[in-house]
């Protein structure tokens, strides 16, 4: 098949709130940028609801119809968008060299991007407890009884009890949100206390569908391939002592890992794979290439706070491209 090579000055790899605020500025600075959508357009924020703390909506708005407004200003000002699945990048030269696939399941690589600058703002996804009865069908029952998105799976669990592992505020919100559907909801924390804001702690604890129980964590899941889920096998770590929990949903909410495998061994990292940035700024080790969003920041990781670091990221890469310019202008292009 016959490569499509596609050039830009400007290339943003995710479009959650980081990779969207990125695309308005510098669509407004006239760069044209390309958005590479990844696996789940839009991000997280995609598979939540309300958004209390976006600023600027004080009645709250539902996560997809933000990320819809946020997709519809990048594209009235120019921002082009591709659906599609990177392989492989090579940052050795600039400008960057991107392969892509079609999708996930295709065979061959079937464009090639060349970027003078990348703006990585590849998010996070779900953590998994790694216990067994957790793994997809057919090996365990995730998708059928185990989730990590209430927003997505609550519907089936009509009239059930649910477990929801976890104690920060994705769990809370995910209890919150499955008491529309399940007969009760029980979280499972591995502490004494929630790490979780105030507020919502006050939502969970008031709320009369559901219960906590406290130094507990689920060592299985166990159900059968018909029925799918059945129980969980608990141990609390006070007592020592293991039981079983019926439930016949389990959704994991433990928090988030960055999605920067792409980049391991070419982009400075910390130890969880969060990419490193210089002082204030978005660069990374390597010129020309700025990460913003949940991909860079292990810290804060707020819709608000990933759409702040995507607007530094593209001031970051314009100013980037007007030093590289000047200096090719002047003969001596920036080292890489
Ligand atoms: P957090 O890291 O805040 O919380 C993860 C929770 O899972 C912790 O309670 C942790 O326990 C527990 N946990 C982690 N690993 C395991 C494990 N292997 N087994 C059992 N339990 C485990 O992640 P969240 O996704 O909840 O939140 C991430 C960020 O997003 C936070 O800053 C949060 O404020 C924000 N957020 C805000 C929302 C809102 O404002 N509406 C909604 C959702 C998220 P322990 O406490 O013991 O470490």
């Amino acid at each position: 098949m016959e490569k499509q090579t596609i050039e830009r000055k400007v290339v943003i790899l995710g479009s959650g709130p980081a990779g969207l605020t990125a695309a308005i500025y510098s669509s407004r600075a006239q760069l044209a940028p390309l958005v590479i959508d990844g696996p789940q357009p839009g991000g997280q924020l995609t598979i939540t609801t309300d958004v209390e703390n976006y600023p600027g909506f004080s009645e709250g708005i539902m996560g997809p119809a933000l990320m819809d407004e946020f997709r519809r200003q990048a594209e009235r000002f120019g921002t082009e968008f591709l659906n599609i699945w990177i392989t492989e990048v090579d940052l050795s030269v600039r400008p960057f060299t991107l392969f892509a696939k079609e999708s996930e399941d295709s065979e061959a690589v079937s464009r090639v991007i060349k970027a003078d600058t990348l703006i990585v703002s590849t998010g996070a996804s779900a953590k998994w407890l790694g216990v067994p009865g957790e793994a997809p069908v057919p090996e365990g029952f995730g998708g059928n009884g185990v989730s990590a998105c209430a927003t997505c799976d609550g519907f089936f669990f009509k009239d059930v009890p649910i477990v929801v592992v976890g104690g920060g505020d994705t769990a809370m919100e995910e209890a919150l949100f499955l008491t529309r559907f399940a007969s009760r909801v029980t979280i499972v924390h591995r502490r004494d206390e929630f790490r979780a804001s105030k507020i919502m702690q006050e939502r969970v604890l008031s709320h009369e569908k559901i219960n906590v129980l406290w130094n507990t964590e689920v060592r299985e899941i166990c159900g059968t391939k018909e029925n799918g889920v059945e129980s969980v096998r608990l141990f609390n770590n006070s007592t020592n002592e293991e039981t079983d929990f019926e439930t016949r949903g389990v959704f994991v909410a433990i928090g988030h890992k960055p999605n920067t495998d792409l980049f391991r061994g070419k982009l400075e990292m910390d130890a969880v794979g969060y990419i490193l940035t210089e002082g204030k700024t978005m660069r990374t080790n390597i010129a020309g290439v700025f990460a913003c969003g949940d991909a860079q920041d292990s810290y804060y990781r707020q819709a608000v706070t990933a759409a702040g670091t995507g607007c530094m990221a593209a001031i970051d890469a314009e100013r980037f491209l007007v030093e590289y310019e000047s200096e090719a202008a002047a003969g001596s292009p920036a080292a890489v």
